[in-house]
This record gives structure tokens, sequence and C-alpha cells, in this order.
């Protein structure tokens, strides 16, 4: 076909993939898709509904019926619609964080959301980020990278992510917030947090943005030209 490669990155919670992928994807013209937020908004939905995080019937059935909609910004912020209500602020809530990766984990949530990923890699030119995006959703990118870096390092970067968006919560609860994460992602039985064999990983501890956005942008240019 000759079409625009596809990019995926993978990492654990807070190693720096949603900033890094939203500047690979302006530097390079591509479309930025954060996976994550996918999940948070079915999460949130759920929350709302109150269903029992071990429900899986009704989680799938959630995720099945929802209406979601990813939405860029002109700022190229990605804006998420809930049955058309902008959710973007409400899924970064600590309620949602902290149950998050009991829903993602029920295996008919997961075949619903990799389905929609799919579906908006098809014509390439994707930046996707996420858990599974090298492994299950675009086990064909051209490119797959892994970020990841110590917890504290992760942690602290979250707590001023947080802290800027208006939540207060501490150090130490985010700190357990992501290794509880981690712990659960990289457990479950459907598609666990791993990086691809094929994948390059990028441990970003001690890293800038900058060069961390530099050394994907040079392979990806690098393999285009
Ligand atoms: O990337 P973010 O931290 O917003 O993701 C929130 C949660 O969504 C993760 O902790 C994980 O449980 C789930 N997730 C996933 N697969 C993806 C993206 C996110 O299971 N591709």
């Amino acid at each position: 076909m000759g079409g625009l490669a596809n990019i995926a990155i993978d990492g654990p919670a807070g190693a720096g993939k949603s900033t890094v992928a939203k500047l690979v994807a302006e530097r390079l013209s591509y479309i930025y898709i954060d996976t994550g937020a996918m999940y948070r908004a079915v999460t949130l939905q759920a929350l709302m509904d109150k269903i029992d995080m071990n429900d899986a019937i009704n989680l799938t059935r959630t995720a099945e019926t929802v209406d979601l909609a990813l939405r860029v910004d002109g700022g190229g912020n990605t804006c998420v619609f809930l049955n058309g209500m902008d959710v973007t602020s409400q899924i970064r809530s600590p309620q949602v964080s902290n149950n998050v990766s009991l829903v993602s984990r029920i295996p008919g949530v997961r075949r619903k959301m990799t389905q929609l990923q799919k579906e908006m890699g098809a014509g390439g030119g994707v930046v996707m980020e996420g858990r599974d995006i090298g492994t299950q959703v675009l086990p064909d990118a051209e490119m797959k990278f892994f970020l990841t870096a110590s917890v504290e390092e992760r942690a602290r970067r979250r707590c001023a992510e947080l802290m800027q968006r208006g939540f207060t919560e501490t150090y130490a609860e985010v700190y357990e917030d992501i290794a509880r994460r981690d712990d659960i992602d990289s457990k479950r039985t459907v598609a666990p947090l791993k990086p691809a064999v094929d994948a390059e990983v990028i441990d970003c501890t001690g890293m800038t943005v900058e060069q961390v956005v530099g050394v994907i942008v040079a392979r990806v240019s690098g393999r285009s030209g």
C-alpha cells in the first residue's frame, strides 16, 4: 500500500508515554491516540452506573454500548466524550485511576476496545499509546517502542501532572496507585503489559521528554528515508 507507518508506544503508568506520543505525532503530522483514555471513559461510565468492578457481564455490556469519541482540540490535546459529554478532566480523577485496571482486565472490555483501536489504526499514520498496542492492537506496526522508568520517577512525574490538573493527591498516594496498577496490568491473563518482542525498550529514567522524543523521531525518520 505504501501508506504511512503506524507507531506503537507502550509502557507502565507515568512513564511519560502521553507527553512523548503527543509530541512525536505533532512532529511527524501523525494522529495521536490515547487508548488509556478509552479504558478510563468506560470506567467512569461503570462508576456512574454503580456497576460492581467484578461484574464482568455488566462491565462488558458497558464497553459495548457506551458512545465513546476522541477528538483533538486546537492545542493538540485529546478530548474525550462519553455519550456526547466532555469527560476529559473527569477521567483523570483518583476514583477512575483507582478502578481502571479492574475494568481493563475484563476480556469482554478489552475485546471491544481493541476492536475500536484496530479500526482507528487501519489507515496508518497513527501514534497509538497504551499497554498492549505493540502486542495486540497493532502487532504489525512498523515501529514499536516500550517506555519505562523507575517507579519513583514515574510517581514524581504523575504527581506534578495531577497537580497541574488541579488534583491534590500526595506523592505516597500516587506511588501506591502506580505500583498497584503496574501489578494488575502486568499480571492479567488477557493482553498483559509487556514489551512486544520487536519493540525497542527505552528506559526514560533521567532522560528529558525532548531526548525521548528525539530518539523516536530519529528512528522513524531513519526508517523512511
Ligand atoms: O495510560 P493510562 O495510565 O491512562 O491508562 C489507564 C489504564 O488503562 C491502565 O492502567 C490500564 O489498566 C488500562 N490500559 C490498558 N490497555 C491499554 C491502555 C490502558 O489496559 N492499551
